[in-house]
């Protein structure tokens, strides 16, 4: 793990604003950001101190999701686990266990980046309008175990994995949580992102491939059939519902999941 401690002045004051990348090492996009950062100088500005990470590097060295175990999934970790992740991930919960955090990732599923998070709070919402982003997706109801259930994070989706795409947008996003941070100077710019609320896995057959006929965040209607299967089965919506994270090759089981629009987040969740 690498720990970039930065804008720090004679006080000591810790940081308590930090971003992560490689928290999976096949998206490399936030560590990209992080190094651009770096290397721009930018830092002289910082008016307070913070933290930048790059979490993974045996995975991101490999380019692949993870070594042992996915981190992310692996919160609060354990010191004295035999797998690798585990012990990362106690490691990297005390570095930023006082700290508000963003957690940079990309996906297969959708090049528009999204924001994660889970019990929503007036802060985690601030941060999600302050970012480039026009959707976020809430997993209060499935996720357990993951970044987002730490108190204070939140994550960005940047775009498909490896792309140059989510590289920028990772960066701006950087820059936009900094300054939402009152870590860079200039002022924030709010601008409107909807709330959904994740509801259900919708599993997939590993002996069967499968067509996507949704777009993710893009309402599908009752009886509309959302995805297709080289075997002819179609799979039908049995109530409307928004597709999040859904992607015919991203993972064995999990075709993605089913969300319902709650509204504008400034809305949904108020100060
Ligand atoms: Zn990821």
């Amino acid at each position: 793990m690498r720990i970039e401690v930065l804008g720090a002045d004679d006080t000591h004051e810790s940081p308590t604003v930090a971003a992560i990348g490689a928290i999976h090492g096949d998206e490399p996009c936030g560590v990209r950001a992080i190094e651009r950062f770096l290397a721009t100088g930018l830092q002289d500005r910082l008016q307070r101190p913070i933290k930048l990470i790059i979490a993974n590097e045996r995975a991101l060295a490999a380019s692949s999701r993870y070594v042992e175990v996915d981190l992310n999934r692996s919160f609060p970790g354990d010191a004295e686990s035999d797998l690798y992740e585990e012990r990362l991930a106690h490691r990297l919960w005390s570095e930023i266990k006082g700290c508000v955090t963003l957690g940079f990732h990309s996906t297969v599923s959708f090049d528009s980046p999204f924001g994660t998070f889970a019990d929503p709070t007036f802060l985690k919402s601030r941060i999600m309008r302050a970012l480039p982003i026009e959707h976020a997706a809430d997993f209060s109801a499935v996720a357990q175990g993951r970044s987002v259930n730490l108190p204070r994070f939140v994550n960005v989706e940047a775009g498909y994995q490896q792309s140059e795409a989510a590289a920028e947008t990772a960066y701006e996003c950087l820059l936009a949580y900094l300054r939402a941070m009152g870590a860079l100077p200039d002022s924030a710019n709010q601008t409107p992102t909807m709330h959904y609320l994740v509801q259900t896995v919708i599993e997939k057959s590993e002996k069967q491939d499968y067509t996507i006929r949704a777009e993710n965040f893009q309402r599908v209607a009752p009886r509309e059939v959302y995805a297709t299967t080289d075997q002819g089965q179609m799979l039908t919506a049995d109530k409307e519902f928004w597709p999040v994270l859904m992607s015919a090759d991203g993972h064995d089981v999990l075709l993605g999941y089913q969300s319902d629009q709650l509204g504008e987040i400034s809305q949904t969740i108020p100060e």
